[in-house]
């Protein structure tokens, strides 16, 4: 089939929906190809189908790359203030959770689908769903994207091509490593996938202590070298989970420990000092139950005697105890793999892209965008922010 499109978008997630809004809003025609039989499946079951759209403290910072400063031209055509605003006009007001974690209002993620489906239907896009594509190839006349559907095998030619095909992560809602093979097959660098914001995995001898512990959270600081962060972990059945490790499995490699400050907001050495001066009658687990569930204490007591009176602790006994508490470290054996992942590390190399239109510098014509490039978010509305950027940054160059 031969369109008569600016250009053609694959895939109609958080990035491909941006993109064809915004070039839709400026006058121009594009075609969505999407293998889902519905846009923005991802969307759709974000933040726990309330979609976490955006963080108000989105900085640089909150982002893996090789090149972090790769994000401050993509960041400043397209503002944090920019998504508030744009869904706003559509209706959706903000409301902030923690940590500047902005959610729709109306606590449901299909609202901001819904506006997309709006601008394209309102600005004549075409949409192409349970259509999957199955490969570019480049000619002189620009990319010939064939396609596999309901209605069979078939091509499209056009001028402009847009990767926006996401990440590894979750397969069921569409997740494939075309990005990364378009990137490969055209000679882009692509920086070594592997799955990120996921659940770690503890075997051997300590897998019954977890397991034992399945269902407790606790606030805590989790830290690798010098990235740390302060939010629940979740003890499970399989190891570690809740937004704390999430976070740093980001940064986490395999053989790499990891530091767990189980109370990070008290210095329990002072407590246990300030315990001694009133008579230390107190047993350290009462202690510790002050600020722990009974299920952590009794864990925590398979590895140290904890049924002693404050008063008769050994000062070396307690400094074991301070460092058990503030000190837990953990060697995950690995992680849940891209079905539990948020999103995926690593992606087409930003090396490879101009930073203010997110083209091929070796290909021109051919744009990635969204998880299928090199730049991940923290967990809180940092991956949404980064792909709804990035398909504005394209579209303007379509
Ligand atoms: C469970 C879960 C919850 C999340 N919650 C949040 C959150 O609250 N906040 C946040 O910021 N981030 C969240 N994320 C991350 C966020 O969803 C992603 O970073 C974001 O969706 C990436 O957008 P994208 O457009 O690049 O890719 P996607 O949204 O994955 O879209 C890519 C689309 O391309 C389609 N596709 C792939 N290959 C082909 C092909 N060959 N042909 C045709 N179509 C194809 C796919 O079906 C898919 O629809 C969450 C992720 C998960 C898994």
């Amino acid at each position: 089939m031969v369109g008569t499109y600016d250009a053609i978008i694959i895939g109609g997630g958080a990035c491909g929906l941006m993109c064809a809004a915004h070039a839709g809003l400026l006058g121009k025609k594009v075609l969505l190809l999407e293998r889902n039989d519905k846009i923005g499946a991802k969307i759709l079951i974000s933040g726990g189908g309330r979609c976490n759209y955006t963080n108000i403290g989105t900085s640089v910072s909150n982002f893996i790359s090789e090149n972090p400063h790769f994000l401050h031209s993509v960041f400043k055509q397209w503002t944090v203030e920019d998504t508030i605003d744009f869904f706003e006009s559509y209706g959706i007001k903000g409301k902030e959770k923690t940590l500047g974690q902005l959610f729709p209002e109306t606590n449901k993620a299909k609202d901001i689908v819904a506006v997309f489906s709006r601008i394209l239907y309102e600005t004549g896009q075409d949409i192409a769903l349970s259509t999957l594509v199955k490969s570019i190839v480049k000619d002189a006349d620009g990319f010939i994207i064939k396609v596999e559907s309901l209605k069979g095998e078939y091509e499209y030619h056009t001028q402009k091509v847009v990767i926006a095909s996401g990440g590894l992560p979750v397969q069921k809602l569409g997740a494939s490593d075309f990005g990364l093979r378009i990137a490969k097959q055209f000679g882009l660098e692509v920086v070594k996938a592997a799955p990120a914001l996921v659940p770690l995995t503890i075997t051997g001898k300590d897998a019954d202590w977890y397991m034992s512990l399945a269902g407790n959270s606790v606030f805590s600081k989790v830290s690798i070298t010098d990235i740390s962060f302060e939010e629940n972990i979740l003890f499970t059945h399989w190891g570690l989970s809740g937004p704390a490790i999430l976070q740093i499995s980001s940064y986490w490699k395999p053989g790499q420990e990891i530091t767990i400050d189980l109370l990070p907001k008290f210095d329990l050495d002072n407590l246990i000092k300030q315990e001694r001066q009133s008579g230390g009658k107190r047993l350290v687990s009462q202690l510790l139950h002050d600020y722990f569930s009974r299920k952590l204490v009794d864990a925590l007591g398979k590895f140290l005697a904890l049924d002693i009176k404050i008063a008769s602790l050994s000062k070396a006994d307690a400094k074991l105890i301070v460092d058990m508490v503030h000190c837990f470290k953990v060697k995950p054996a690995g992680d849940k793999g891209y079905d539990k992942a948020e999103v995926m590390r690593g992606g087409v190399s930003t090396a490879e892209l101009n930073n203010k239109t997110l083209e091929s510098k070796k290909i021109p014509g051919l744009y990635f965008g969204g998880e299928t490039v090199d730049v991940t978010g923290w967990l809180g509305g940092y991956n949404f922010q980064w792909a709804w950027a990035s398909g504005y940054v394209i579209a303007q160059d379509l």
